[in-house]
């Protein structure tokens, strides 16, 4: 993609909007922007309390939602009514679920396998994107707090393994919940972006981004080239993460304890109390070796767990990294195979990765980051908080939206315009350039000769008004149109980028449905300096293209009504007085004379005379396809 300024653009953004980056994510999310002082991105917090907000939504008996630390509060209590998860469902049918359906604590809902699923609570039904959308507007409602401005725009990331109908999803949440979606970016690439790769001209690298949550992982592989990031692969296990890792202690704890799984399950309170210390000592043992929980606490009235009456046979939990690391071997050794798996799809070996960024919580396990190194060969990128990285990103990202970072590259808009060359070799843009894409435009031509058959597309590439001055991307030809006058014909033609940057051209003649498309590849084959280059030009040449383009337009008038003209007095020669076809004739000599002068002004005078000349007779018997024709607009060859 090419690197260019973005304040000429259209469509680009007004510096002063504050756009801000959002992890939509499974367990947590979470925004971040870029300080405006600072010039570095920042996850956003109220005062004392974490930048994460959980992604659960509890519904009270009235319906009210909230969104957070406090709906977390009801997922022990109200299991029915608490929403976790919510993103596993995202653009999901009931048959796409239905094997994990244990795995929810709420009722999904199994109407018709083939439709998107929902949520039922009492009774009232939510669609995952309401979901999405509840938490995303605590989320702007959060950040319009602190940052004591409205939130209107956002980049929301979301998993490379999405599929269109996940993107769209989290779109219309986002929509829903008052949020213009400028955006939706890959974690991978986001997590990329915090750690600034990619950023810099010319940098060309290979990552492995290795993403271990709480309840999912995936690992994705990156290419960068010139501010494009490719995923050439994706793999991991969306039911495997940091929870499993708390699961392991607990069974590790209970056979010490002398309690069964099932002793456990009849007792929430312990099961939920077990969870929780469970979770400090793997956190704990991120950093020391041994982690000691002496039971006796839970009675005093100051801990934070005596709400649990929780009666231990032993009075001490105690795990060691030794032990814990036998633990998660197994699952660690997992998601070793999932990257070897992603580099083999990718066509890679370990050797050919360049850089490895670690995103979620449970990368801050030594264990798990050791094993990532010892595989790729190499030590990974951990510097950056790894439940913030993803916010971090999109923020980096939003900002390069907002136009605020010219150095950066400016992803997925079209470098330059896109048109179609009309008569006289004029540039007809279809899509300027900075237009965000996807996008899609249509426009209406006609033909200028009766009877035409064939029009010629060609598509440019440019900013100049001549296409001969812009660079040639396709041309094809829209054949079979059926016979008809000139001006009849209805050819409408398509350009649409799609989010890969394929542009498709298509032309059709409406009255007949004769159709012919082409697919041409826009952003790829001009260097960064090219493109500026062909900028460069068009503001160079900005005032003789315009004086050009208006003599252009002028001598394909004055052509067309010279054309029309004669054909019309071959044809009608009995409609016409001696007189008036000497007086044509003599003004079509001065139009002509004026065309070959190359004078914008005499040509537009002897074109008025000329039509004042014709007009008492072209009234008379012109019909309506050739008064559409001679008004000359959107005509090609
Ligand atoms: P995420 O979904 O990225 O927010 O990751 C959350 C997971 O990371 C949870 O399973 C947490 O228990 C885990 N986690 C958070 N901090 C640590 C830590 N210091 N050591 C190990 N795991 C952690």
């Amino acid at each position: 993609m090419a690197k260019i300024g973005i304040n000429i653009a259209t469509g680009s953004l007004q510096q002063s909007e504050m756009i801000v980056g959002i992890d939509l994510g499974t367990t947590n999310s979470l925004v971040a922007i870029i300080h405006p002082e600072l010039k570095r991105p920042i996850a956003l917090k109220e005062h004392d309390s974490s930048s994460l907000v959980p992604s659960i939504v509890h519904f009270d008996e009235y319906g009210n939602a909230s969104v957070g630390e406090v709906a977390k509060g009801f997922l022990e209590t109200e299991p029915q009514n608490t929403i976790f998860s919510a993103k596993r469902l995202m653009g999901k049918s009931y048959n796409d679920v239905k094997n994990n359906a244990g795995f929810f604590t709420y009722k999904v809902i199994d109407d018709n396998t083939e439709s998107l699923v929902k949520v039922q609570v009492g009774n009232q039904f939510y669609s995952p994107i309401d979901l999405s959308s509840f938490i995303l507007k605590e989320l702007k409602q959060r950040a319009e707090h602190i940052l004591k401005t409205p939130v209107t725009k956002a980049v929301i990331t979301v998993p490379a393994y999405f599929n269109d109908a996940q993107r769209q999803a989290t779109r219309d949440a986002g929509k829903l919940a008052g949020l213009d979606v400028l955006r939706i970016i890959n974690e991978p690439t986001a997590a990329s972006l915090a750690y600034g790769l990619g950023l810099e001209k010319d940098d060309e690298r290979t990552i492995a981004v290795y993403d271990l949550g709480g309840g999912t992982f995936d690992v994705s592989i990156l290419k960068i080239t010139n501010g494009i990031f490719e995923v050439l692969s994706t793999n991991g296990d969306t039911y495997l993460g940091g929870d499993d890792f708390d699961r392991l202690i607990i069974q590790h704890w209970l056979k010490e304890i002398g309690l069964t799984e099932d002793e456990l399950h009849t007792n929430k309170q312990l099961a939920q109390t077990l969870r929780l210390i469970a979770e400090e000592a793997k956190k704990h043992l991120s950093t020391n070796e041994v982690f000691e929980f002496d039971t006796a606490i839970l009675n005093t009235p100051k801990s934070s767990l005596t709400t649990y009456n929780l009666k231990l046979k032993t009075p001490n939990l105690r795990l060691t990294t030794y032990d814990f690391n036998l633990l998660i071997a197994p699952l660690i050794e997992k998601t070793i195979t999932s990257c070897n798996n992603a580099l083999k799809d990718a066509g890679l070996a370990a050797t050919d990765i360049d850089t490895i960024v670690m995103v979620g919580g449970s990368t801050r396990v030594p264990a798990v980051k050791n094993a990532v190194s010892a595989f790729f060969g190499k030590p990974v990128n951990d510097s950056v908080n790894p439940d913030e990285v993803v916010a971090l990103g999109a923020a980096v990202q939003a900002d390069i939206l907002a136009g605020n970072n010219k150095d950066f590259l400016l992803l997925d808009i079209t470098p330059l315009s896109l048109g179609l060359e009309t008569m006289g070799g004029l540039m007809d843009v279809l899509i300027p350039r900075n237009s965000k894409i996807p996008t899609k435009v249509g426009r209406q031509y006609t033909t200028y000769q009766d009877g035409q058959s064939g029009m010629r597309i060609s598509v440019f590439q440019g900013e100049r008004d001549l296409v001969k001055d812009n660079r040639k991307l396709a041309e094809f030809n829209l054949t079979g149109i059926p016979g008809m006058p000139a001006g009849l014909p209805k050819v409408e033609v398509n350009f649409l980028i799609n989010a890969d940057g394929i542009l498709v051209v298509t032309a059709k003649e409406l009255r007949s449905g004769v159709q012919q498309s082409i697919e041409v590849k826009p952003q790829y084959g001009l260097t960064d300096a090219e493109v500026e280059q062909m900028l460069l030009d068009s503001i160079t040449h900005a005032k003789d293209d315009i004086q050009t383009r208006a003599l252009v337009e002028a001598r394909t008038e004055g052509e067309q009504i010279l054309t029309v003209t004669e054909k019309f007095l071959t044809k009608n020669a009995n409609l016409i007085s001696k007189d008036e076809m000497l007086a044509t004739a003599n003004a079509m000599q001065a139009l002509q004379l004026a065309i070959t002068m190359e004078d914008k002004n005499l040509i537009q005078t002897k074109t008025e005379e000329l039509n004042e000349v014709t007009r008492p007779f072209a009234e008379r018997a012109m019909d309506a396809a050739i008064s559409g024709a001679m008004k000359g607009q959107n005509i090609m060859g």
